[in-house]
């Protein structure tokens, strides 16, 4: 048996060391020690050899934008939105195609091979679902995108809010959006959300909702979002975006509404990174932080997945396209400090988001698509705590990232010559 392509000696998320053997675009062996040539190797020995990473929440029709037409003063969710709303007038197509394509190459190089992303549908032009359509092909390769119809300025609210998601359908954008708390009042929200849901069920569609992105504890759209998908059976099909609102509800009310939440099946997106920048801004002391309610929504067995949401664009002034900061700050705003809990948050940016995603044949297993990172850390944990150099990453069993190990050199006297942090 001969391979394309071998990655020798890694350790897997679960601890096995193990081969893994590539032939075409498919894992068809993985094995304590693989006894055959292979066109191409992979040395990882001692690292950790991980599934890609997954970002189930992006925003990439306003990526890298930062700054344009000027910053967000605020640094709230409405002053971001406002921006937006006059940059979108102003970008071209190309301008919008070159700033997600070079996102991309970032996402490569850091293993993040998987995005869904939304698309706002508010202007009839509709230039981003145009460049993200043409993106998406672009990247096809390399990276799996999922486009989001996303109505940004309401379903309602905006004049022709409703069209233009179903025009953005029939182009070919894969998952349909929402932003329920935007609309002009809570009755209109919920009729947003139930109209929603019935396209979703009738096009057998993907339903992915920014869904009580606010502080405000008597928002009630999570609830009706669960009612829509028990009552349509979208189950794992459906997610909620952001649910800030829990962060801020009732102890007694949220203890009706996550069996609920588990009962629907759909599966949750808190975004750390974004959520404690924008939210509790208008508190003075105590200052909420703004993130919905993860472990307790684990407890109920209900996915949850962290999303990235924003790089560089009018919502947020920084980024790096690594779903490890995104953890990183998840885990220590989310209090996920147990070894276990540490272990989760890098499933979360994984195998939970990749089912969040639906994709198909993701994993480290026989039969899976051949995608995969190498990082400069022991473990899962370890990696949430150096954030580390991506050496490799394979996707769809081509090598699209090398990179050297980048060991500090130490000029000490009587100490090591160099130093990794590696524990
Ligand atoms: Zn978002």
């Amino acid at each position: 048996m001969t391979f394309d392509l071998i990655v020798r000696g890694g350790t897997l998320p679960d601890g096995r060391v193990a081969d893994i053997g590539i032939r075409g675009d498919r894992i068809v062996a993985v094995e304590p020690k693989i006894e055959a040539a292979a066109g191409q190797v992979i040395y990882a020995g001692g690292d950790l050899v991980a599934p890609p990473f997954v970002d189930p929440h992006f925003h990439m029709d306003a990526t890298l934008s930062y700054g344009l037409p000027r910053v967000n003063a605020s640094g709230t969710l409405l002053e971001g939105i406002s921006l937006w709303g006059e940059l979108r007038e102003i970008a071209t197509v190309e301008e919008m195609v070159d700033r997600a394509v070079t996102y991309c190459d970032w996402a490569a190089s850091m293993g993040l091979l998987a995005i869904r992303t939304h698309v706002d549908t508010t202007p009839d032009h509709l230039r981003g679902v145009e460049a993200m359509l043409e993106v998406k092909r672009r990247v096809a390769g390399y990276i799996d995108l999922q486009l989001v119809a996303f109505p940004q300025d309401g379903l309602y609210r905006a004049p022709n809010g409703w069209d233009n998601v179903i025009r953005a359908l029939d182009m070919g954008v894969d998952v349909v959006g929402g932003i329920p708390h935007f609309e002009r009042t809570m009755e209109e929200g919920a009729q947003s959300l139930r109209e929603l849901a019935r396209i979703a069920a009738e096009r057998g569609l993907m339903w992915d909702v920014h869904c009580d992105e606010t502080d405000d504890p008597m928002s009630r759209h999570v609830e009706t979002m669960a009612r829509e998908v028990t009552r349509h059976g979208l189950g794992g099909r459906a997610a909620g975006s952001h649910l800030t609102s829990m962060h801020s509800m009732d102890n007694y009310y949220v203890s009706k509404l996550l069996p609920l939440i588990a009962e629907s099946g759909m599966t949750a997106i808190p975004n750390p990174l974004i959520n404690i920048t924008l939210q509790g801004r208008h508190d003075t002391y105590p200052k909420r932080r703004g993130l919905t309610r993860v472990k307790e929504m684990q407890a109920y067995g209900i996915t949850v997945g962290w999303g990235q949401d924003c790089v560089l664009d009018p919502w947020y002034s920084l980024g790096t396209a690594d779903m490890l900061d995104v953890a990183f700050m998840g885990l220590h705003v989310a209090q996920m400090t147990h070894p276990d809990e540490m272990r989760r948050c890098f499933d979360m940016v994984t195998v939970e988001n990749a089912r969040i995603m639906g994709l198909e044949g993701y994993g480290l297993a026989p039969g899976c698509v051949a995608s995969l990172v190498v990082l400069d850390a022991g473990n899962p944990t370890e990696a949430l705590r150096l954030r580390p150099d991506r050496l490799a990453v394979v996707s769809k069993g081509k090598v699209i990232v090398e990179r050297q190990r980048n060991d500090a050199r130490l000029a000490i006297l009587g100490r090591p010559a160099s130093v990794r942090r590696r524990h």
